[in-house]
């Protein structure tokens, strides 16, 4: 007899969806949640409910953002002549949490890979073509992932911008 009220064996089925996640640590945190303060858990259902219509990408450098565009990009503070160009814009967040790097971001939203048919229509790579044409962009930081992809994906772009002039 399965003894799992229904409703719990839902939430089981969700949490075994997320990355890392097996059916033993659903289960620890099925009775985490089933034991904290149901205000917390309010809270947090209300997060989740409103994750995907809160969040957005900007529409000049595609990170993840609520207000468009973002608060790297509306910042009148920042280094506009560097773009630093990463694969995921969760990439910037470990970047920018160095607090050693003052100038824009542009997320790819993936790297070319020819075999699961990705090419670089696929990726976001003619929108920072735009903003190394339109801006004052003088140098295009590469740091894709170290990854076969990662490398093939930066020779790419490095030889997209040539023409343009950017370092
Ligand atoms: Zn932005």
């Amino acid at each position: 007899m399965d003894l799992r009220p229904p409703i719990v064996r839902k939430l089981l089925q969700h949490l075994e969806r997320l990355p890392g996640v097996g059916p033993r640590t659903a289960q620890r945190l099925a009775e985490h949640l089933l034991t904290i303060d149901p205000e917390d858990l309010s809270a947090f259902a209300e997060v989740l409910a409103g994750l995907r219509e809160a969040v957005c990408l900007c529409s000049e450098c595609c990170l993840l953002t609520e207000d468009d565009p973002c608060v790297v990009c509306s910042d009148p503070g920042r280094d506009r002549r560097l773009i630093l160009v990463v694969e995921e814009p969760t990439t910037a967040w470990s970047v920018e949490a160095t607090g050693e790097y003052g100038g824009l971001y542009h997320a790819l939203l993936g790297h070319l890979s020819p075999l699961h048919g990705v090419g670089p229509d696929d990726l976001t790579i003619a929108r920072l073509e735009n903003r190394c044409r339109s801006g004052d962009v003088e140098e295009v930081i590469l740091a894709t992932d170290p990854t076969v992809e990662g490398e093939t994906t930066a020779l790419f772009i490095a030889r997209r911008l040539q023409p343009i002039g950017v370092k």
